[in-house]
């Protein structure tokens, strides 16, 4: 029945030259996210407001949903849009919308005039007056109540005229695009989507890496990770996704340094091959889905010395967070369930029983000195030989 939303983002924030970048990559990401819904969509920018006019028949639910991923979105209203035939006309526009969008017709409303038409004869309070009258006329059972009402029925005068009554909430955030890039270290654990999802929620274009150790690692552990850059990718748009063969690298540190040591010395390999990528992407930070204290490898310590072999800034949103509390957002934006399918990840496999739980930085970087002979000629020809995958 709707053939047009508008589309309702943080504008406070966002002044002067700022908004004219945010407002250009917002109708990009919206016309991203509709280009996978069936049907014919035109989005466009006019007076400080996004509308989105459906030009073909749609499944109003799955516009919702695509609306519902776009980061700087607030809220969006399905609008009724009809001509200015004048204040009588406007009335009977009022009543047929009210007809045609609720059932019953018993709430208590109050009508929100916006005019932004300076032109239109008539103000705001009188058309509020107005068209409220024509409502109690055409529905007695409608009550006004302009402190609490039940319908917030809005009319804004443009060269259209839009009404709407309903604000169906968007994620918020920044639109896709307008904070540079960023290298997410990605697992098949619960953490790390989330964590991309966290960044990507405020502006940031997404780049994934992943550390594959075959055959120690399946395919199916592979093909999780890549399930998971897919459901991810839903919010920030397409993500490269190198996956790095790892096994080499892995076994060679399992065979020259003390067990204890080799998940911090791993993941400092880790880091440092992320940050390569990071470099061939353009991408500016790193993200990891670590949180202080959640396991051996995520104690201040250990979070120090994994970070000292990077120059980027590591970006770890989930820091503060309890594993509820980042399971809550795994659940909302749908990557739980793949999180939790039970293929190993290159990490358990080989665990110490009692890793360093306070890694000492130096006797690390000592540790890391018996690598030296194979070390370099390994990292090189694990970049030169990752798979990049282009996931939509
Ligand atoms: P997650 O649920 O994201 O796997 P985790 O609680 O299992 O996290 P760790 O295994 O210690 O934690 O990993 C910490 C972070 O290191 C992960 O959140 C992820 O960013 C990165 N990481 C770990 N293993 C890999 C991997 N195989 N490939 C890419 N990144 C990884
Ligand atoms: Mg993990």
């Amino acid at each position: 029945m709707f053939k047009t939303f508008l589309i309702k983002y943080g504008e406070i924030a966002i002044k002067g030259k700022n908004r004219h970048l945010f407002e250009e990559a917002l109708v990009k990401q919206i016309r991203h996210a509709l280009s996978k819904v069936d049907g014919a969509f035109s989005v466009t920018r006019e007076q400080g407001r996004i509308y989105v006019d459906c030009e073909s028949d749609y499944d109003y639910d799955e516009v919702v949903e695509a609306l519902q991923r776009v980061f700087g979105i607030v809220g969006f209203c399905p609008v009724m849009k009809v001509e200015d035939g004048g204040l009588e006309e406007l009335g009977k526009d009022v009543i047929r919308f009210l007809s045609e969008v609720y059932e019953t017709h018993n709430q208590t409303f109050k009508v929100m005039t916006r005019r932004a038409k300076k032109s239109y004869p008539i103000d705001s309070m009188e058309v509020n007056a107005e068209l409220g009258g024509q409502i109690l006329d055409a529905f007695p059972e409608m009550k006004v109540d302009v402190h609490n009402p039940e319908l917030l029925i809005h009319v804004e005068i443009r060269e259209k005229i839009y009404i709407y009554s309903k604000v169906i909430p968007g994620p918020g955030g920044m639109p896709v695009g307008t904070s540079g890039r960023a290298m997410l270290l990605l697992s098949g654990g619960i953490d790390s989507p989330v964590a991309g999802y966290m960044i990507g929620k405020r502006g940031v274009v997404i780049d994934a890496v992943y550390f594959h150790a075959p055959p120690y690692t399946s395919d199916r552990a592979k093909q999780k990770v890549i399930d998971l850059a897919q459901i991810v990718a839903r919010y920030t748009g397409p993500i490269r996704l190198h996956v790095v063969n790892f096994t080499e690298i892995q076994l060679y540190i399992y065979e020259k340094c003390p067990h204890d040591e080799l998940t911090i010395i791993m993941r400092r390999y880790m880091m440092r091959i992320a940050e390569r990528f990071a470099a061939l992407d353009g991408s500016m930070a790193l993200i990891t889905g670590e949180s202080v204290g959640q396991v051996a490898s995520q104690t201040i310590q250990s979070l120090a010395a994994t970070n000292e072999v990077c120059d980027l800034p590591v970006f770890r949103p989930l820091i503060g967070f309890d594993k509820q509390e980042i399971v809550e957002v795994a659940k909302k934006i749908d990557t739980f369930e793949t999180s939790i399918l039970p293929f190993e990840d290159c990490c358990t496999i080989f665990v110490a029983k009692h890793p360093v739980t306070k890694p000492n930085r130096k006797v690390i970087q000592r540790s890391e000195l018996k690598l030296q002979e194979k070390i370099d000629e390994m990292v090189e020809t694990a970049i030169e030989t990752a798979e990049t995958i282009r996931v939509e």
